[in-house]
């Protein structure tokens, strides 16, 4: 079959959850069982979200291939289980890049660059590129940003222009909000009116509307909306708040938006997609009733979205497990010793959060010590792995001055050091261990036996490292080094045998943990956050 090209854009507020529809979509095709793949286009200037503050941006996510990729692509991975590359996420500055560096070569040829054609040029060829590999029947295309907004033009015009060489083997869905005004007790339709409008004036007629709502959409109104908007009348699907973002495929489901794709690309309609599995992952998340109590200690607490990955893959090993998560974030800042039995003694289980930098990294040090002591379920994640070595080093070791030199360049216990071959380096990210790397694990080891295998692949995003200096004194103490990178020697996870769970790990789990496929140690710790708070 020809590679179908379905476009998602966005209007009238940003938040609407591009992200989750694009994946929903994905999701159901996939269950027919096409091969799907979804990609980001981000109107950014930055080349890749690794430098922006989450804070500004959420979680960076990390695909296997080591890209630093918008947060949207996990939900991608999660709600599809297919894995993504740097190919699915491009950014403006990634474009605009490749173009000023084509210009600088003199492959322009003596030509005037301009925004039309070259830059339009440059993103269309990457919004076909997944598509022309031949691996993919369905190439979704989320266009991050709002339309109207001045700096998603270029790829707005890049559409218009796909749109004629595409011709039926493109799909335009847009999301818009359809708000309820409270005083005059209606649900008001003018904001998606208009944002159609604004898309048809750059030339743009989407084939799909998708309304998110807060409130059920009734039928004359979604008429309306079809009629003034020119989009047939069941091709208006409403998207209304659910307490779960995974119930969003059940949801277009039900109002056949997989069928309505279908039918405009000129695939034929067979069959239904085989939803069973994910429908066993809704209900046990529906009919779990018993809580686990997790509690995450970070910097960026203030805003969850900085954590999402951890968030939803606990929340799959909770489901998993049968039971609901509830999660309390922890600010690491405000941790010190007079507080910290009362922040986290209600906690079945702590997680030590990954990130850079010093703010809250003694909070963590100090939760750390008190869940070591107290024997609670923990999980040490990046960031929160060099803490427990930190940790261990000085409360256990005795050396007090043990440190990251992350956090202090010049103490003499480096246990945390940068890598040799990164000392020299200077550009932003440029020294950063990305993507999936080999770990060896220890026979026997309790992380062997989590993920039932001695070799695993996991995602990487730091830049220090477990120093070898200190490895026999910390196995010599109790803290065992099981997880080895094969050519590097580099330690990777590291636990503690003695105690319930007491494991760090330098990757990331929660990267590859999806709804499908859940992460064996995330869903391990859980289970034994789960007896603790039992045995509590
Ligand atoms: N800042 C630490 C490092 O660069 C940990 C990074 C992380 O937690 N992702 O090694």
């Amino acid at each position: 079959m020809e590679t179908k090209f379905i476009f998602v854009t966005g209007g009238v507020v940003s938040s609407l959850g591009k992200g989750i529809i694009s994946a929903s979509v994905a999701n159901l095709l996939k269950a027919r069982g096409y091969r799907v793949t979804i990609q980001k286009f981000d109107p950014y200037i930055n080349i890749n979200p690794g430098t922006l503050n989450p804070y500004e941006h959420g979680e960076c996510y990390v695909t296997i291939d080591g890209h630093e990729a918008d947060l949207d692509l996990g939900h991608y991975e999660r709600f599809t289980n297919v894995t993504t590359t740097r190919a699915n996420n491009v950014t403006t500055g990634r474009i605009y890049k490749h173009v000023i560096e084509k210009e600088r070569r003199g492959d322009y040829l003596g030509k005037t660059v301009q925004v039309v054609p070259h830059i339009t040029d440059e993103i269309k060829r990457r919004m076909k590129a997944l598509g022309n590999t031949g691996n993919f029947d369905f190439v979704i295309t989320e266009i991050g940003g709002t339309v109207g907004d001045i700096e998603s033009l270029p790829y707005i015009e890049s559409v218009r222009q796909l749109r004629w060489e595409l011709g039926h083997n493109c799909v335009c869905i847009h999301l818009a909000y359809v708000p309820y005004v409270a005083a005059a007790k209606e649900l008001k339709t003018k904001p998606t009116q208009h944002s159609v409008k604004k898309l048809q004036e750059m030339g743009i007629q989407p084939d799909v509307l998708v309304l998110r709502t807060e409130k059920d959409i009734p039928a004359d109104v979604r008429r309306k909306i079809a009629l003034f908007c020119n989009v047939a009348p069941d091709a208006v699907v409403q998207s209304i708040d659910v307490p779960s973002i995974y119930e969003v495929p059940v949801k277009m489901q039900e109002q056949h938006l997989d069928e309505i794709i279908m039918r405009l690309t000129g695939v034929e309609v067979k069959g239904e997609p085989d939803m069973a599995p994910w429908m066993q992952f809704l209900n046990k998340m529906t009919s779990a009733e018993k809580d686990v109590k997790i509690g995450i200690v970070g910097k960026y607490v203030e805003l969850p979205d900085a954590y999402i990955s951890i968030k939803e893959s606990l929340f799959q090993a909770a489901t998993y497990n049968d039971r609901k998560l509830k999660v309390t974030y922890i600010q690491s800042e405000k941790l010190n010793e007079s507080n910290v039995a009362d922040k986290l003694k209600d906690m079945d289980g702590v997680i030590v959060a990954p990130g850079a930098g010093q703010r809250g990294v003694e909070g963590k040090n100090i939760a750390l010590k008190w869940c070591r002591e107290n024997d609670v379920p923990t999980l040490g994640i990046c960031l929160g792995m060099q803490c427990m070595a930190v940790e261990f080093a000085r409360n256990v070791l005795g050396i007090a001055d043990a440190n990251s030199t992350e956090i202090d360049p010049t103490t003499a216990n480096k246990v945390i050091d940068l890598m040799d071959e990164q000392k020299s380096v200077t550009t932003m990210g440029g020294t950063t261990r990305l993507g999936s790397f080999d770990c060896v694990l220890r026979p026997n080891s309790k992380v062997a036996k989590i993920y039932g295998s001695q070799t695993i692949k996991e995602r990487h995003r730091h830049r220090f490292e477990f120093n070898n200096e200190y490895l026999e004194k910390f196995e010599q103490n109790g803290m065992q080094c099981v997880g080895i990178n094969p050519e590097s020697k580099l330690v990777e996870v590291i636990e503690m045998p003695e105690k319930r769970w007491y494991i760090g790990v330098q990757f990331h789990p929660e990267y590859s943990s999806t709804v499908l496929s859940p992460n064996p140690l995330i869903v391990d710790f859980v289970k034994a956050a789960i007896a603790y708070g039992e045995e509590k």
